[in-house]
C-alpha cells in the first residue's frame, strides 16, 4: 500500500532523508504539503517566505511529475487533512523530517498520536542538520552554550554522505495534480523582489559558490555588503531546496583547489557558518525558553526605552545612518540583508535606539526571506548582549563600520539612492557632533533625515542600563 511522504521545510528530491526511507518502505509514495493555517495565520509569517515557498513547491511539482509522481497539497489543520489523505488512499504509514522549532515540536507530537490512534504510524528523523541536537554533547554528555568549542566538536564528527534519489518509484494512478494556489489565494501579497525558488536555483548557487571557487575568497570578501562575497543560499537552507550532506560535499570538493593559507582559512569560515546555523537550533532545541526570552533570563529585565516612532524610522531606513538606513532598504525591497548589516543594524536598534530586540527580530521576520527562528532569535541575541556567547558588551559604531566595510559608499548609495551623487565622505561621516556641518548639510539637501540619535550619547546610555542587569546577576 502507499504511504505518504509529509514534505515541509525539505522542499527538493535530492538528498531527502524522508523520501529515501519513505521509498525503502514502499515503492508507492505520495508526496503532500499542507498549507497550515496556524502559520498563514500568525503576524510574523512574511509574504517574501510563502512566495519562495510557492515558487519552491511549483518546481517540486515539476520535478515529482518528471518522476511520474503527483504532489499533493491540502491548506488546513496538517492531522486532519493527513488522516483524511491516508483513509482515502489507504495509506498506512507517514514519513517526515523532524524540526527543532517548538510549534513544529509540538504539533508533530499531536500528529503523531492524532495517527497512532487510528492506526497509521508515523517515521521522522533528522534530515535538517549534519548533526542533529543531542549528537554534538561535550565529554559530561551536556549540550554546548558557547559556539567556539560547540564548532571544535562539530567538525570532528564524521558528515554522512547526500541521500540518492530513490529509483524505481510507483505512482499511484488515480491521483491528479492539482494548480497549486496563487499567492493572494493564501491572502498575502508581496512586494519584495524577492530570489528564484527551488533546487535548480540552489544548484546554481552552490555551484557558483563552490565550484566557481568564490568560495576560496570568502574570508574577505564576506564583509563587504556591496560585494557578491556570500553564497545566498540562506532560503535555501531554510525551506530546504537544498541539502545539507550536499553542501558539505561541494565544500570536501573544494578541498583539492585549495593553494593558500587564506584559501584554507575562508573554507573553514564558511563551514564556521554552516556551523552557526547548526549551533543556533541546538540552542533553540535545548533551550526553548529562548524564543520568547533571553537566554540569560536576568536580561529580561533590561530598560528599553521602545519608542515607537524611532523604531518606525529604523524600519522604514530613515534613521539619517546611511549604512543602517541602506541595510533596512535592502531588506524591506529584497527580502534579504548582508550579515555584516544584519549586525549593524541590530545594534543599532538595540544600543543606540534603545529598543527591545525582540521588536527587531520580530520585524525581521516579517520580512526576511530566509527568516528562520533559530538563526533570527541567535543573531538578535548575539548582537543585544543577552544569548549564549559570553563575550559581553559589543556596541558598532554605525561610521566605523561603514568607512571599513563600504569604504567606497557603493552599498550605500545602491539603497539610499536620493544621496548617490554625493561624494563618498559625505555618505561616511555620521554627524555626532556634527549638526550642521558640510556632510549634514548636504544630505539634508538631498532631503535625507538628520541622525534621530546621536552615537555616542546613546551608547553611555545602553552601556549604563546593561551593566545595572549584570550587576544584578
Ligand atoms: P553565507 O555567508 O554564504 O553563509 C552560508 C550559510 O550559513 C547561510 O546561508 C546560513 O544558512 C548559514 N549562516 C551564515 N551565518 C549565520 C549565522 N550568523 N547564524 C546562523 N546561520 C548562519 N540567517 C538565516 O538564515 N535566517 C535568519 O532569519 C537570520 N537572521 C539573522 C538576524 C541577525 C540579527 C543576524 C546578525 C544574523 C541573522 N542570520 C540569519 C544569519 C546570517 O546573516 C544569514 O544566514 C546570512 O546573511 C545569509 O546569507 P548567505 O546565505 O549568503 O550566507
Amino acid at each position: 500500500s502507499p504511504v505518504l511522504l509529509w514534505h515541509r521545510r525539505d522542499l527538493r528530491l535530492q538528498d531527502n532523508a524522508a523520501l529515501h526511507e519513505a521509498a525503502r518502505y514502499s515503492s508507492q509514495v505520495v508526496p503532500v504539503f499542507i498549507f497550515d493555517r496556524q502559520i498563514l495565520e500568525r503576524a510574523d509569517t512574511a509574504p517574501a517566505r510563502v512566495a519562495f515557498l510557492l515558487e519552491a513547491l511549483e518546481r517540486l511539482q515539476e520535478g515529482y511529475r518528471q518522476l511520474g509522481l503527483t504532489l499533493l497539497w491540502q491548506i488546513g489543520d496538517p492531522l486532519v487533512e493527513l488522516q483524511h489523505l491516508a483513509a482515502t488512499l489507504g495509506a498506512k504509514a507517514v514519513f517526515w523530517n523532524e524540526d527543532v522549532e517548538p510549534f513544529a515540536r509540538q504539533r508533530d507530537s499531536r500528529v503523531r498520536a492524532g495517527l497512532a490512534e487510528a492506526g497509521i504510524q508515523c517515521f521522522s528523523g533528522q534530515d535538517m542538520l549534519l548533526h542533529g541536537p543531542g549528537e554534538v554533547l561535550t565529554q559530561a554528555g551536556d549540550p554546548y552554550s558557547v559556539f567556539t568549542p560547540f564548532w571544535r566538536r562539530w567538525r570532528s564528527l564524521p558528515k554522512r554522505d547526500p541521500y540518492p534519489i530513490p529509483k524505481a518509484l510507483q505512482p499511484v494512478p488515480s491521483l491528479q495534480a492539482q494548480p497549486l494556489p496563487s499567492l493572494a489565494d493564501l491572502g498575502f501579497v508581496c512586494t519584495q523582489a524577492i530570489p528564484a525558488a527551488g533546487e535548480a536555483a540552489a544548484q546554481a548557487l552552490l555551484e557558483d559558490f563552490c565550484d566557481g571557487l568564490r568560495i576560496l575568497d570568502y574570508e574577505r570578501s564576506r564583509n563587504f555588503p556591496a560585494e557578491e562575497g556570500t553564497s545566498r543560499l540562506s532560503p535555501h537552507l531554510r525551506w530546504g531546496t537544498v541539502g545539507i550532506r550536499q553542501v558539505w560535499q561541494a565544500t570536501v570538493a573544494v578541498e583539492a583547489e585549495i593553494r593558500s593559507e587564506e584559501a584554507e582559512a575562508s573554507l573553514q569560515t564558511w563551514r564556521q557558518e554552516l556551523c552557526w546555523r547548526e549551533f543556533y537550533k541546538h540552542v533553540l532545541a535545548h533551550w526553548p525558553h529562548v524564543e520568547t526570552s533571553s537566554y540569560r533570563k536576568a536580561f529580561d529585565g533590561l530598560e528599553w526605552e521602545n519608542r515607537q516612532d524611532r523604531f518606525q524610522a529604523w524600519c522604514e531606513g530613515q534613521t539619517g545612518y546611511p549604512i543602517v538606513d541602506a541595510a533596512m532598504r535592502q531588506l524591506n525591497e529584497t527580502g534579504w540583508m548582508h550579515n555584516r548589516c544584519r549586525m549593524i543594524v541590530a545594534s543599532f536598534l538595540t544600543k543606540d535606539l534603545l529598543i527591545d530586540w525582540r521588536w527587531g527580530e520580530r520585524y525581521f521576520m516579517q520580512k526576511l526571506v530566509d527568516g528562520d527562528l533559530a538563526a533570527n532569535n541567535g543573531g538578535w541575541q548575539w548582537s543585544a548582549g543577552v544569548g549564549t556567547d559570553p563575550k559581553p558588551l559589543r556596541i558598532f559604531n554605525p561610521a566605523t563600520q561603514a568607512a571599513r566595510y563600504d569604504p567606497e559608499g557603493e552599498y550605500i548609495r545602491r539603497y539610499v539612492p536620493e544621496l548617490a551623487g554625493l561624494d563618498t565622505p559625505a555618505l561616511l561621516l555620521v554627524g555626532d557632533d556634527q549638526k550642521g556641518s558640510w556632510a549634514l548639510q548636504e544630505r539634508r539637501a538631498c532631503g535625507y533625515p538628520d541622525p534621530i540619535v546621536n552615537h555616542k550619547v546613546q551608547q553611555q546610555e545602553f552601556k549604563r542600563r546593561y551593566q545595572a542587569v549584570q550587576g544584578s546577576c
